[in-house]
């Protein structure tokens, strides 16, 4: 029998876990990511002031960032763990893993090792080519699908996002929205929402089930140019330490 103590602190944390409803940013980089500088407390910050509940960071091929913000994230927000991979054909969102895959995998070889781990795929910006969205190879791994990003605010033309949409709708597959945030100012521009659980499993299953709520915004011009600009002076940067780190070597 637990004694008073032990059954007031379960309660409690039973409570915490009630399902309510949840508003989530599905697809955030980090400066864990080539093409971002936003740094973790930053990005909590402008999800208190927006009132996000729950951060998918989605950092490209590295789940580290994921972990980094779920160790520092504070009550009442909710880190799922995910990684953006590249394959050779292309990049899929990976959510629910603590270790990062290997990129540049055949997607379906990519698709099998994911699951085996018991990842959750969401396929991002499928149909964008200039942003390497696998297309229709997308009916290649139909069983591995667990969502479809159907609006990325970063897609400049809308086909790309409507033709993202008629393929989820084509194949009943679940469809969500994205704001694929390279900057913290753009957190909560596109969000969903569901009814769960604030905890991985419980959101990531009300996604499967189809009961997610897009509010899609596209973000601004200005942050595609930003997110170029970020991206050369990342690869600056990198090409120089890389130096550095040969003439060390020497
Ligand atoms: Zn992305």
């Amino acid at each position: 029998m637990p004694d008073k103590k032990t059954r007031v602190k379960k309660e409690t944390s039973s409570e915490k876990k009630a399902a309510r409803k949840l508003v989530m940013d599905l697809h955030i980089h980090t400066l864990y990511s080539i093409d971002s500088e936003s740094e973790l407390h930053e990005i909590i910050d402008t999800a208190k002031e927006r009132e996000i509940d729950v951060l998918g960071i989605t950092d490209h091929n590295t789940v580290e960032g994921a972990l980094h913000m779920k160790r520092i994230a504070p009550d009442g927000i909710t880190v799922l763990l995910g990684q953006e991979v590249k394959t050779t054909e292309g990049e899929i969102i990976v959510y629910g893993l603590e270790e990062t895959l290997p990129k540049k995998k055949e997607l379906l070889e990519t698709c099998r090792m994911a699951k085996e781990r018991g990842g959750f795929i969401i396929i991002p910006h499928p149909f964008d080519r200039m942003r390497s969205g696998i297309g229709n190879r997308m009916l290649d791994i139909l069983n591995y699908i667990d969502a479809v990003e159907v609006f990325n605010a970063h897609n400049r033309l809308g086909h790309f996002n409507n033709k993202a949409r008629a393929f989820a709708e084509k194949h009943g597959l679940p469809m969500v929205a994205g704001s694929d945030s390279h900057s913290y100012e753009e957190i909560g521009f596109t969000t969903n929402t569901v009814v769960a659980e604030p905890e991985e499993k419980s959101i990531l299953n009300a996604i499967k089930s189809g009961n997610s709520v897009m509010v899609a915004k596209k973000s601004g011009f200005k942050y595609n140019i930003k997110l170029g600009i970020i991206k050369l002076k990342k690869k600056r940067q990198l090409r120089k330490l890389k130096k550095l780190r040969a003439s060390a070597s020497c």
